[in-house]
C-alpha cells in the first residue's frame, strides 16, 4: 500500500512549486494585444523585473526557457569568432559554453570541478593573459543547478576590474533569482539571465535578460542576433509589439504580476532571501545528520557555497535513485535527478540526488520532504545517522526563540 496520495510535492528544482494564486491570475479571457490592460501590466512587469534583481538596467523578456536566454546572452554580446571565458562549476556552465561554442563563438573555460566555486584568482590571471584583450564577455552561473554551488558574483567582478579589462560580467541567475541574494547594480553586472519557472514561481515560458548600458553599447553591431534574439528592440521597444517581436506572452504576464507584488509588495525581498536561507540551513541540518553514518553526504562541503534554491547530495552504490522512486511511489514527494555529477563518459550510477527548496515554498513543505527522505532510508535499509529531522526543526525552532 503507497501513501502517495494526496496532494503531490514536486521537489525538482524547476518547474518549482506555482501559487495558486499565480495560477488564478493567468485562468481569464485573452486580452487586447494591442493597447489597454495588458500594456500597462507589462510597464508594471518590467519595473518589478528590475526591481527583484536590484536593477536600474534595461530588461527584455522572451518566449523561451532559460536555454533560449542563454542564447539570447550569448547572440547581443558577441560576433562571430569573438572570445568567451566561461567558469564552470557543474552542468550548466558546461552548457551554456556548448551553446556559446555552437553559436561560432570561441569558447575559453575553466572548469572548477563538481564540489567547489569559481576561483576570482583564477579569474583574474586568464584575464591579465589576454593581453590582446579578446576576452569580450565573462560567462558565469550564479547557482549551478546541477551541482548547487554558488559562486561569488562580486568577487568575479573584483577581479576583472583588478586586470582593468573591458570584458562584460555576464550571470546565469536562473536558479537563484528570488531565492539567493543578487544585486545586479551593486556587483556590477553587466548582463543577467532569468527563466519565470523557478524562483520567479511562474509556469516554464519567460525568459529573461537584463541589460546594463554597458552591455548596451558593447553589443551594438554584433553580427549574432537575428531579428526574433536581437535585444534593442524590446529593450527599447517603440510600439507595444516589439517587445515580444510578436504576440505577447499574455497569460504568463498575468502570472508573472502576481508572483512579483507577492515577492516584493508582500512579503519583500529581504525576507524572501531569509525564508529561503533557512529553509537550505534545515536542509543541510538534516543532510549532515544523515552522513554521520554510511553513504550520505552533501555535494558542497563550504557552506558559504551552498546555493540556498536547491541543495545536491550523494548517496553511494546508487542510493540515491532508490530514494528518489522511494519517496515519489511511496509519499507522493518528487525529488530532482542528479545532473551531470559523473565523469564524461562513465555510466551513471545513480549515486545523486537533489532537493529543491526554491519558490514558493515553506517550512511545512520542507520538513515534510526531509520526513519523507528519512522515511525512505529507512525503509531502504541505507545507512545513514540518526537525527536529521530533530536537527532540521532545531534550525527552524531557533529562528523565533
Ligand atoms: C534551469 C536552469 C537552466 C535551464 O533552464 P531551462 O528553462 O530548463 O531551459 C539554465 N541554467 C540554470 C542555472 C538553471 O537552473
Amino acid at each position: 500500500m503507497s501513501l502517495a496520495h494526496g496532494r503531490p510535492y514536486l521537489a525538482i528544482p524547476g518547474p518549482s512549486t506555482m501559487p495558486d494564486r499565480v495560477l488564478r491570475a493567468m485562468h481569464r479571457a485573452a486580452p487586447n494585444i494591442y493597447e489597454g490592460e495588458i500594456v500597462d501590466l507589462t510597464a508594471t512587469v518590467l519595473a518589478d523585473l528590475r526591481r527583484v534583481a536590484l536593477s536600474s538596467s534595461h530588461v527584455a523578456i522572451y518566449i523561451s526557457n532559460g536555454h533560449g536566454a542563454w542564447e539570447a546572452a550569448i547572440a547581443n554580446m558577441f560576433s562571430k569568432g569573438d572570445k568567451a571565458l566561461v567558469l564552470a562549476t557543474g552542468r550548466f556552465g558546461i552548457s551554456w559554453a556548448e551553446h556559446a561554442r555552437g553559436m561560432g563563438v570561441e569558447v575559453e573555460m575553466i572548469d572548477f570541478g563538481r564540489r567547489t566555486p569559481a576561483d576570482s584568482a583564477r579569474l583574474e590571471a586568464a584575464l591579465r593573459a589576454d593581453t590582446e584583450r579578446r576576452i569580450k564577455a565573462v560567462l558565469v552561473t550564479h547557482v549551478d543547478t546541477a551541482s548547487s554551488v554558488r559562486n561569488d558574483i562580486a568577487a568575479m567582478r573584483a577581479a576583472i576590474d583588478a586586470v582593468g579589462h573591458p570584458a562584460l560580467l555576464a550571470v546565469d541567475c536562473i536558479a537563484s533569482l528570488a531565492c539567493d541574494e543578487f544585486r545586479f547594480d551593486d556587483w556590477g553586472v553587466d548582463v543577467m539571465i532569468a527563466a519565470s519557472q523557478k524562483g520567479l514561481m511562474v509556469p516554464p515560458g519567460l525568459g529573461f535578460v537584463w541589460v546594463s548600458d554597458k552591455a548596451v553599447a558593447a553589443s551594438r553591431g554584433s553580427d549574432l542576433a537575428t531579428p526574433y534574439w536581437n535585444w534593442h528592440p524590446r529593450l527599447f521597444a517603440e510600439a507595444y509589439y516589439l517587445h515580444f517581436a510578436g504576440t505577447a506572452p499574455t497569460h504568463h504576464l498575468y502570472g508573472l504580476a502576481e508572483s512579483l507584488k507577492m515577492l516584493l509588495d508582500e512579503e519583500g525581498l529581504p525576507q524572501v532571501w531569509a525564508r529561503h536561507a533557512a529553509l537550505a540551513r534545515a536542509v543541510w541540518a538534516a543532510f549532515d545528520a544523515w552522513g554521520q553514518g554510511g553513504e550520505f553526504r552533501l555535494n558542497i562541503l563550504d557552506p558559504a557555497a551552498r546555493s540556498n534554491a536547491v541543495t545536491a547530495a550523494r548517496i553511494g552504490n546508487g542510493g540515491a535513485d532508490q530514494l528518489r522512486a522511494w519517496c515519489e511511489r511511496e509519499a507522493g514527494v518528487t525529488l530532482g535527478i542528479g545532473l551531470g555529477m559523473t565523469e564524461p563518459g562513465a555510466p551513471d550510477a545513480g549515486d545523486y540526488l537533489r532537493v529543491a527548496h526554491m519558490g514558493h515554498v515553506n517550512a511545512h513543505m520542507t520538513l515534510g520532504a526531509l520526513a519523507v527522505m528519512e522515511a525512505g532510508l529507512q525503509a531502504l535499509s541505507i545507512p545513514h545517522g540518526r537525527g536529521g529531522i530533530a536537527a532540521a526543526a532545531a534550525v527552524l525552532a531557533a529562528r523565533t526563540k
